[in-house]
């Protein structure tokens, strides 16, 4: 280890900036975020540093640099583009033991600027002492898409609480709370901005632990679900709150829909549970109501995770209702819909200003004939995206000429959106069905009809052309 990283405060303290370009701009801007009596060295200041220096929020000392304005400072950067300051800098405040830092420069530096990650309290420094800072910035990027945006708050709330959780649990007691208030709905209901309901789950689970630890037991800890929308398929289009949860979930339900590549970005040692419905079977959404209420029971934090969005055609409505029933604590993550999925991986605008300027997503099931008005989905200046559609594709054609929709009417199936497999077969009315059965299209697929159809797959500038002439807001 060639450094070693410690947390400097320097609130209130001098510090000095050599340098008065915009590599000491963001320098001095580190100090001044974290309460520093910055003054700069330069014969010049940046803009912005200038106006810092208006505002009084730093000091300038014109001119070059001399060693006596090292007098008092803690720390000392060096960031000119002439070498032999930076050298006189650096030899300098050693000299006087005073930490410095030479920017692109370790050989000079006694310490280092990491890459930050600030969710104050919480910060998170890497450094590559100095070896790849392109690396350490990645490093940084990855660590933060996993760090929920609210964490700062997390971890205030937790300080708010820590003397009067202090006076009530013993030492051992107190860890084990911490860590399930971490882990579990309270810090869940923080991260959604959830205060009340945050402060609501606390007490209980400090009443838990206290009735737990007088009994001499571990305690058992609440579990909770998430119910988890997995987008359309391509496991880069998880929402960052998708991956926090799946890295923190103790067991996986798992659609169909939800395939290896999703998986993969899960907790390794999650306990997987496939519950995927083939059509048809019965029972099985009651099996996946009684898994959810008995895991979370026992105290574990369930993923719930469904292809799409939970909302949009996935039972998600049903399975709250009985975690509702059973008091069972739950968290709702939106997914990516397979028809914005498909929208975008095949280039089809849902709304169009010259061609839709509404969608509707409706069932494909259509057999139980309790379907809506079929002459408003006839109208190709109205996008419908039908789900769940393959098997049915000649009934709802059917459906839609009866209503009066032209056969020149443009479709589009959109097969395995977002996934390496996907297949767009752009065609009307007339030939959708015929293309699907030629190619052999199968689930799970969307068909799309309206006159942004015509769009689908396809070089956008030439197609709008056809699609204008279906005539929709012409
Ligand atoms: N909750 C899901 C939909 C579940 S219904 C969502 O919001 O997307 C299942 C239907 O969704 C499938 O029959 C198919 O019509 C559609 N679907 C899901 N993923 C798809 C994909 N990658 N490509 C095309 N259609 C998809």
């Amino acid at each position: 280890m060639d450094y070693l990283p410690v947390f400097l405060r320097v609130s209130d303290q001098p510090v000095l900036v050599v340098g008065g370009g915009d590599v000491g701009l963001r320098k001095a801007e580190w100090f001044l975020k974290a309460g520093a009596r910055v003054t700069v060295v330069a014969p010049e200041l940046h803009a912005e540093l200038a106006r810092y220096a208006r505002n009084g929020d730093l000091r300038h000392a014109e001119g070059e640099f001399s060693p006596t304005q090292l007098t008092g400072v803690i720390a000392a950067v060096a960031a000119t583009d002439d070498r032999a300051v930076n050298m006189a800098v650096s030899a300098a405040a050693r000299e006087r033991g005073i930490a410095v830092n030479v920017v692109d420069d370790p050989e000079l530096s006694t310490f280092i600027f990491p890459a930050i990650i600030d969710r104050s309290p919480i910060i998170v420094a890497v450094s590559s002492a100095g070896h790849a800072p392109v690396l350490a910035r990645r490093v940084r990027e990855q660590i933060e898409a996993l760090l929920p945006g609210r964490l700062g708050a997390l971890a205030n709330f937790m300080g708010k609480h820590r003397r009067a959780v202090q006076r009530t649990l013993g030492r051992l007691a107190r860890r084990a709370f911490w860590e399930r208030v971490v882990d579990g709905p309270v810090a869940t209901r923080v991260l959604e901005g959830d205060e009340d309901g945050a402060e609501r789950a606390l007490r209980s689970e400090l009443l838990t632990s206290q009735l737990t630890s007088a009994a001499g037991t571990g305690g058992s800890p609440i579990g909770e679900v998430y119910l988890i929308g997995a987008g359309p398929g391509n496991p880069d289009l998880l929402t960052l709150r998708a991956l926090q949860l799946l890295q923190q979930a103790d067991v996986i339900l798992y659609d169909r829909l939800v395939g290896e590549a999703v998986l993969e970005r899960a907790r390794r040692d999650a306990l997987r549970i496939f519950v995927g419905k083939e059509s048809g079977e019965r029972g099985q959404q009651e099996r996946i109501h009684e898994l959810l209420v008995k895991h979370a029971r026992e105290g574990r934090k369930v993923a719930r995770l469904k292809g799409g969005d939970p909302f949009i055609f996935g039972r998600g409505g049903e399975e709250i209702e009985v975690l509702n029933a059973h008091g069972i604590p739950f968290t709702v993550v939106p997914g990516i819909t397979a028809a914005l999925g498909a929208a975008a991986a095949s280039r089809l605008p849902l709304t169009h200003r010259r061609l839709a300027r509404s969608v509707t997503f409706v069932t494909g099931h259509v057999s139980d004939g309790a379907l809506p008005d079929w002459r408003f989905f006839a109208n190709p200046a109205h996008t419908v995206v039908f789900y769940m559609g393959v098997a049915q594709l000649p009934g709802i054609i059917a459906r839609l000429r009866a209503a009066g929709a032209t056969g020149g009417h443009p479709a589009a199936v959109i097969e395995q959106a977002t996934l390496p497999g996907q297949r767009v077969l752009r065609g009307t009315l007339s030939d959708i069905c015929a293309l699907a059965s030629a190619q052999h299209t199968e689930p799970p697929a969307l068909l799309v009809v309206g006159a942004v159809a015509a769009l689908a797959g396809a070089d956008a500038l030439s197609a709008l052309a056809t699609a204008s002439s279906t005539g929709a807001l012409a």
